[in-house]
């Protein structure tokens, strides 16, 4: 009988000869507890012996990899504190010296007789042949050509090889895999079968067939990612019982329709198509789930607020939700002003301030935890009876306590703030019992395949286009030392001023530091002095200081200021990140910009740039590190948000992606959202292949046992909104 992965995940590592109680402790520190386990422990990498080299044909500058063994190896005492170690080795046609920094345990690990691989560059000091920090590994017994090098642990007792030796005895006791994946899309996709797959994964004769093994593997792993993400899809799809929204004319005057002719301006293309997808869900029998992703600037707000009206115009509410109160305070600021003097009919008069037959005003309410308890109690009076119909506020909207006549739509703003836990909470929230549908906005970009596989239970639209008239910001990386108003600093703060003479204004953000928040008001405070000091870079300019630190009422006032057009210069930390919209702002200083993310710089440059005049961002100071340096250089390059989300999917990895919503998620053991971005794809269309209607794999029992095994309810159920 073909093996199963349950079966293997069943059976512990001590049943395997070349394991007992100690080493079966030191596997379980590398989390190696089941047969499983140990069979899905991947080598790092592969020595290839075929590309062996002698020490006798090496040459000068060139990287090589020798089989040697340790002839003589010490500590070397050193004139400062680093810890140098040399050692000579040899492989019989000559010999090389090798010298180590800082890693005094190389004595230990190499003794006089070890033999290792080492990989390195030669080179030649005082007039003797040497390699300085090459990568050593130890093989132990070395078999065949391609040695498989898996991650150790020393502490643990666990070496390469003696898992290289374990894994021998496991593909042999194994046998055969029973291949859960149908005959035609191995075929298709050109996929080696399982048993293969296992066995040159941990022992190929070629690097060729590594290749091969991983491809097959990798494609198992996003294939259960993407089948869980499917079933749950579908699964939410039969089984809530949603709103069939009005998404006519009729209802309520066509209140999206009268919504859409009172704007300024002609909706995006993209923005018409995100409604059109919106309101296709609304219609439908199932309760919307949709992530909206959309660029700093990109106009989510108004399909948002399309999206609400729906519901309204339906006879239902609608509910805003963004993560903090000086955002829902913006976000009611900015609704009121769209939907100043919207009426909706009055409904059958049962409540104080409507009559039957009449229109009434359409009525937006804020609720956040500054709201007074008075006026609290009044508003949720009055979600309960339906006299207000859209709400807008923080988590508080969701409170246990808060009743809606009919919630028809949510809207979510950012949505990583927000938890399984108030999810959970919207549906109990009308008493009507329905499920309301959802849409979660975001402003951070992320790449398509990373979206795919973090957000696969939702479906996205994407607003990939710009309102029109945004002149494109230039963005200028001065890499001088910050505030000495020298060389290209003081073209910066030039510009500043040139600006600012011209009726213009400007955000000059200051150093991030993430230790401390006092430093960093310090540090702000300090920034604000220097620049503001008598022949300071900006003297005689009004400029306003704002950080975390400073009282709201004061911020307020500031931010009003700045808006006004009465102060010139705005010096803050990243409290402007989001939501600040000065379309007379054209210059963003970026202070230490090295310390920044890629997508904290990406909205920051995004408040600029939000009106017809040309815009400069300036990133000021050296690149400290070579990521830092990949970031300001992809930053000068483009303003395109999704390109920057792949640059930084490159640059950091996906964990940081997947991080935070997948804790736990421990399937992608070889599969990478960068390396492997096109089988991500791929996986998807299959898994909507192979999943049925009702969300079932019954007619695939094999890959249903393996999605159940390997990835677990709570770490993908509850992938929406986990933060
Ligand atoms: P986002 O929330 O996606 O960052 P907003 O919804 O705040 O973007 O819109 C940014 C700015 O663009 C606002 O000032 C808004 O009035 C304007 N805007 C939105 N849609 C359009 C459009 N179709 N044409 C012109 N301007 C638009
Ligand atoms: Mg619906």
């Amino acid at each position: 009988m073909p093996r199963r992965l349950k079966q293997l995940a069943s059976l512990p590592v001590t049943e395997l000869k070349g394991v007992g109680e100690a080493k079966a402790k030191g596997l379980a520190k590398l989390d190696i507890v089941s047969v499983l386990d140990l069979l899905t422990y991947y080598p790092r990498r592969y020595l290839d012996r075929t590309k062996e080299a002698r020490i006798q044909d090496l040459h000068v500058g060139e990287e090589a990899m020798v089989l040697v063994r340790v002839r003589r190896i010490q500590i070397q005492p050193t004139r400062n504190r680093t810890k140098m170690v040399v050692a000579e080795v040899t492989d019989g046609s000559g010999s090389l010296k090798v010298t180590f920094f800082n890693q005094p345990f190389r004595v230990k690990q190499l003794p006089a007789g070890t033999e290792a691989v080492l990989f390195g560059k030669l080179d030649v000091f005082r007039g003797q042949r040497q390699m300085t920090n090459p990568v050593v590994d130890l093989i132990g017994d070395k078999t065949g050509m391609i040695v498989p090098v898996y991650p150790q642990s020393e502490k643990a007792g666990v070496m390469t090889w003696d898992i290289a030796k374990l894994m021998t005895e496991v593909l042999d006791r194994a046998g055969e895999f029973e291949e859960p994946v149908p005959e035609a899309v191995r075929a298709e996709h050109g996929l080696i079968d399982r048993t293969r797959a296992f066995h040159d994964i941990h022992l190929p004769e070629t690097m060729g067939a590594a290749q091969q093994a991983r491809r097959r593997l990798v494609f198992d792993e996003l294939l259960r990612v993407q089948l869980k993400l499917v079933q749950q899809k579908r699964r939410l799809e039969v089984e809530a019982k949603g709103i069939r929204h009005d998404i006519d004319e009729g209802g309520r005057g066509g209140l999206v329709a009268r919504f859409h002719e009172a704007l300024p301006f002609p909706l995006t293309r993209a923005q018409q198509r995100a409604i059109g997808e919106i309101e296709a869900d609304l219609a439908g029998p199932h309760p919307m789930h949709r992530l909206l992703q959309g660029d700093v600037g990109s106009g989510k707000t108004l399909v948002a607020v399309s999206a609400l009206l729906v519901a309204v115009q339906g006879g239902h509410q609608g509910a805003l939700m963004a993560p903090t109160e000086v955002l829902a305070e913006q976000h009611a600021a900015g609704v009121r002003a769209l939907l100043d003097g919207f009426t909706v009919p009055g409904g059958d008069g049962d409540d104080l301030f409507s009559q039957a037959g009449m229109d009434r005003s359409l009525r937006i309410e804020l609720l956040t935890n500054r709201t007074k308890a008075a006026d609290k109690r009044r508003i949720l009076d009055a979600l309960e009876s339906g006299a207000v119909d859209l709400a807008i506020g923080t988590h508080a909207l969701i409170q246990d306590a808060i009743r809606f006549k009919s919630l028809g739509v949510v809207v979510i703003d950012e949505q990583h703030r927000f938890g399984v836990e108030q999810r959970a909470a919207l549906r109990s929230k009308s008493a009507n019992d329905l499920v309301p549908d959802v849409l979660v906005m975001t402003a951070t970009p992320i790449p398509r395949t990373a979206a795919m596989t973090v957000y696969g239970d939702l479906d996205v639209s994407v607003l990939d286009e710009l309102p029109p008239g945004r002149t494109p910001i230039t963005t200028v990386w001065a890499e001088a030392p910050p505030l000495t108003g020298e060389g290209a600093e003081a073209e910066v703060w030039q510009t500043v001023r040139d600006e600012v003479a011209s009726g213009r204004q400007a955000y000059v953000v200051c150093p991030l530091i993430d230790e401390s928040e006092k430093l960093e008001v310090a540090s702000a405070e300090e920034t604000f002095a220097v620049l503001t000091m008598r022949d300071g870079e900006l003297d005689g300019l009004r400029v306003g200081l704002l950080h975390g630190r400073v009282a709201p009422a004061d911020k307020e006032a500031t931010m009003a200021a700045f808006r006004a057009g009465d102060l010139d210069v705005l010096v803050a930390t990243t409290v402007i990140e989001v939501g600040v919209d000065v379309p007379n702002a054209t210059v963003m200083v970026i202070l230490d910009a090295d310390r920044f993310g890629i997508a904290q710089l990406h909205q920051l440059r995004g408040r600029v740039g939000r009106g017809a005049a040309a815009s400069t961002c300036f990133l000021v100071g050296e690149a400290t590190t070579p990521d830092g340096k990949a970031r300001l250089e992809a930053m000068v390059r483009t303003t395109d948000g999704f390109d920057l989300a792949e640059v930084d999917l490159d640059l950091r990895g996906e964990g940081t992606i997947m991080g935070e919503r997948q804790k736990g998620q421990n399937d992608l053991k070889l599969a990478s959202l960068r390396r492997d971005r096109e089988w991500v794809g791929k996986a998807r269309d299959i898994a909507f292949t192979l999943v049925d209607a009702n969300g079932s794999l019954a007619a695939h029992p094999i890959l249903d046992e393996e999605v159940e095994l390997l990835l677990s309810d709570e770490t993908s159920t509850d992938f929406l909104l986990k933060s």
